[in-house]
């Protein structure tokens, strides 16, 4: 019989958002009429962009036509957006990076577990708790952990817990790390990085030979003028950071799908037999060889983000859903409960009052509110007592389930 990738039964049984569904459902079954707002999705919720739409059309009528239909694409992404992305992204702000560092993917979430093709098994890994657990699942499945431990940690990882007490910043590890996942504006506590934080980073980094896989995922986000928006603000980042961004959560592309991610050609790693290698040709290798690109519909309607209309278009999509942040934290905090994050991202990080467990938590504001949110502890050990509410969402029902929270803690 044909043998599996047995590190696939090391990882630990989808808990967080069927246990949500269970709880929910259980909640609805005794109490049907229960007008149930659901506050904890990482998805957005309002409609795709003129700009990105009157694109995708354009570019399906391109489709109809001999002399404008497209077949397969470069693998690496059009020109034409890689372009506009290397400039109105990056050189914009200082950032010194080429249009053919850029490549265009599917998304960002298949961008963090495909790098990983690129790298040895023997790195010495670390994320941050909580965390986005796309990073943590794909080094399991790698098979570059051991099994998973009580706290819901695997043996093998390096932990850095982020909380209150540090600002949601990690500390910068006392050990060497090869590989660590950094995601500012971080999901899900909100948080953002300092510049100087950031540097720090790079500066362990270089001095250890460690590369940074950076998720930017939430950049549109920040209103801090201070905050960074790319890692390649930061001088030195060129030679230890990758970096990832999609058109997700700035112009509502997560059922249109479309990203990118940065590999500078400054970078390098270590071959077995010890001779250092550009990591830019070997994920160009990996993309030419396993991706056969974005479609041609798609890439044209990212392109339109960056026209005149895009721009104006997506600033107002993301000052919406911060207005909703705005609002849930001024609405909590009235509510005399401590919020963190919801300034420079779509996220509030709420601490759970009176001592409660994250999950004692959901359950009260489920039961006596009819407000779904999510778990802390279900990004890691270290989110417990924390609690994430999400900005994504119409107006009416974040001002509906503020309403309701209000007066009950
Ligand atoms: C939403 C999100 C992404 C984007 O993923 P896509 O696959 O591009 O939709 C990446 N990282 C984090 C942390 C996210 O929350």
């Amino acid at each position: 019989m044909a043998t599996i990738n047995d590190n696939y039964l090391k990882l630990k049984a989808g808990y967080l958002f069927p246990e949500i569904a269970r709880r929910v459902n259980a909640f609805v079954e005794a109490n049907s009429d229960a007008p149930i707002i659901k506050l904890g999705i990482g998805d957005v919720t309002e409609p795709l962009p003129e700009a990105c739409r009157d694109a995708m059309i354009q570019a399906v009528q391109d489709m109809g036509d001999r002399g404008s239909f497209k077949g397969y694409g470069p693998e690496q992404g059009y020109d034409w957006l890689r372009g506009k992305i290397a400039q109105q992204d990056f050189q914009s702000r200082g950032c010194d990076i080429d249009a053919s560092e850029i490549f265009i993917s599917d998304g960002s979430k298949c961008d963090c577990g495909n790098i990983l093709d690129i790298f040895g098994d023997n790195n010495s890994i670390a994320v941050t708790d909580p965390v986005y657990p796309v990073y943590v699942d794909t080094n399991v499945m790698a098979g570059h952990t051991g099994t998973v431990k009580e706290n819901g940690e695997y043996d093998g990882l390096v932990y850095l817990p982020i909380n209150a007490e540090n600002n949601f910043t990690a500390r910068i590890p006392n050990e060497k790390v090869d590989l660590i996942y950094l995601c500012f504006p971080n999901n899900p506590t909100g948080a953002v990085a300092t510049k100087e934080h950031l540097q720090a980073w790079v500066n362990y980094a270089r001095a250890h030979g460690s590369i940074i896989l950076f998720d930017a995922a939430y950049e549109a986000f920040i209103t801090d003028p201070t905050i960074p928006h790319s890692i390649y603000e930061i001088e030195g980042a060129r030679e230890c950071a990758i970096e990832f961004r999609s058109f997700s959560k700035n112009a509502g592309f997560t059922g249109t799908r479309c990203a990118l991610t940065v590999v500078p050609k400054s970078l390098k790693g270590k071959a077995a037999g010890g001779s250092d290698v550009e990591l830019h040709s070997l994920w160009n290798r990996r993309q030419s060889t396993k991706f056969n690109g974005v479609s041609y519909i798609v890439q044209r309607g990212a392109e339109a983000v960056y026209s005149a209309e895009g721009q104006a278009q997506t600033k107002a999509l993301v000052a919406f859903y911060m207005e909703n942040a705005r609002i849930i934290r001024e609405q909590l905090t009235a509510a005399g409960i401590s919020v963190y994050g919801g300034i420079n991202a779509p996220y509030v990080w709420v601490k759970t009052p009176d001592g409660l467990s994250s999950w004692d938590f959901f359950d009260k504001l489920l039961h006596t509110c009819n407000v779904v949110g999510t778990p802390g502890s279900g990004f890691g050990a270290a989110g417990e007592g924390y609690f994430r509410i999400s900005a994504f969402n119409s107006r009416e029902n974040v001002v509906e389930a503020m309403k309701r929270i209000t007066g009950k803690f």
